[in-house]
C-alpha cells in the first residue's frame, strides 16, 4: 500500500467571512489533513493568501505531506468569481477584496497551479461526487447563509455560464416589484427573504400578530435585539409557535426558489445546504411540498429534493475536487 505521502493530492480552500477552512485531498478523494483559520477579511485578500499558504504547510507536514507537492490548489469563494480568469470580480460579504486576482496569488504562494469558484459553485460540485448528490446527474444546489447561493454540476462538471456567474439563485425574483431589498439593489430576490436579517425581520412581525405568542426565551432575544437566525432556528426546532411560523413561510419562499431551479434545469437531484439545517425538518419540508406542488409533473416525479449531506465542508472538499481536476 502506498503511503500518504507517495499518493498524489491536491488541497482545498474555502473562503468564508469569518472562517477559511483548508483540506488536503488525495486523488481517490480521501481527506488527508483538515484544518481552519481565520479569514480576517479586513486585513485584505494578500494577508490571508500568506497565512493560508503557512496553515497549510504545517497541515501537510503535521500528516506527513509536503504541501509543495501538491498538484495544485483550488479556492472556493462568495462572490461573482470569472473562473477562467481566476478573478474575484464583485463581493459584497468581503468588502475591499473586488477585482483580486485570486488563481495569481495562491499559485504564486502555493507554489503549484490554483483555480478559484464560486464557493456555492464549489460546494455543488462536493454535494455531486462525495455528498447527497452521488451517482446523480444533474444535480443542483441552492445554500442558505450570509446571502443564498448555487450551483449546478452536469456532466461531473460545473455550469459556469459565459464566464462562471451561472448559479446565482440567490438573485431569482420572487415578486415584480415589491419586497425586502436585496444586497444586489433589487427588491424580492430570493436572498432578501431568505438571508439571516429577513429572518429575525419576520419572527419580530410575527411574533406582534400571531396569536400564539413566542415562547419566552424567543420573546426575550426579540425585545432585547439580541435574536439571529440561529436563535429562531432553535425555537422552531424547539417547538415554539413563532419560530415554526417563520420557517414555514421561509420554507414556502424556498419552495418557490426550488421550483425554479427545477424549470430550468431538470435536475436529477436539489441539494438544499448552509443554515437549512438550523431549523430542523419544518424549512425543507414545506419548501419541498410548494416545489413539487408548483413544477409540472413530469418535472416532479423526476427529481429529489434532499439536505446536504457534508455540512460546512462540502465548499471545501469541493474546491480539493476542483484542484485534482485541474491537472488530470
Ligand atoms: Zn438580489
Amino acid at each position: 500500500m502506498k503511503s500518504a505521502a507517495s499518493r498524489g493530492f491536491a488541497l482545498g480552500i474555502d473562503i468564508g467571512g469569518t472562517f477559511t477552512k483548508l483540506v488536503a485531498l488525495s486523488e481517490d478523494h480521501l481527506v488527508l489533513a483538515e484544518g481552519r483559520l481565520p479569514t480576517e477579511a479586513a486585513k485584505g485578500p494578500a494577508s490571508l493568501v500568506e497565512r493560508a499558504a503557512e496553515a497549510c504547510r504545517d497541515l501537510c507536514a503535521a500528516s506527513g505531506l509536503e504541501a509543495s507537492s501538491a498538484r495544485a490548489v483550488g479556492v472556493g469563494v462568495a462572490g461573482l468569481v470569472d473562473a477562467t480568469r481566476g478573478i474575484l470580480v464583485a463581493c459584497p460579504n468581503l468588502p475591499g477584496w473586488e477585482n483580486t486576482a485570486v488563481a495569481s496569488a495562491f499559485s504564486a504562494a502555493f507554489g503549484c497551479p490554483a483555480v478559484v469558484e464560486n464557493d456555492a459553485n464549489a460546494f455543488a460540485l462536493g454535494e455531486a461526487v462525495l455528498g447527497a448528490g452521488r451517482g446523480c446527474d444533474p444535480v443542483a444546489l441552492v445554500t442558505l447563509g450570509t446571502g443564498v447561493g448555487g450551483g449546478v454540476v452536469a456532466g461531473g462538471r460545473i455550469l459556469h455560464g459565459r464566464h462562471g456567474y451561472a448559479g446565482e439563485f440567490g438573485h431569482m425574483a420572487l415578486t415584480l416589484d415589491q419586497g425586502p431589498r436585496c444586497a444586489c439593489g433589487a427588491r424580492g430576490c430570493v436572498e432578501a427573504y431568505l438571508r439571516s436579517s429577513h429572518v429575525v425581520a419576520l419572527a419580530l412581525e410575527l411574533a406582534a400578530s400571531s396569536t400564539e405568542p413566542p415562547t419566552p426565551a424567543l420573546a426575550r432575544a426579540l425585545a432585547a435585539g439580541e435574536a439571529t437566525a440561529r436563535t429562531v432556528g432553535e425555537a422552531a426546532r424547539a417547538g415554539d409557535p413563532v419560530g415554526l411560523a417563520v420557517f414555514r413561510q421561509l420554507g414556502q419562499y424556498l419552495g418557490i426558489a426550488i421550483a425554479n431551479v427545477i424549470s430550468a434545469f431538470n435536475p436529477q437531484v436539489v441539494i438544499a445546504g448552509g443554515g437549512v439545517a438550523l431549523a430542523g425538518e419544518v424549512l425543507l419540508t414545506v419548501a419541498r411540498s410548494t416545489a413539487l406542488a408548483r413544477v409540472m409533473e413530469p418535472l416532479a416525479a423526476d427529481v429529489a429534493i434532499l439536505p446536504a449531506a457534508l455540512a460546512d465542508r462540502g465548499g471545501v472538499l469541493g474546491a480539493g475536487l476542483l484542484a485534482l481536476a485541474h491537472e488530470s
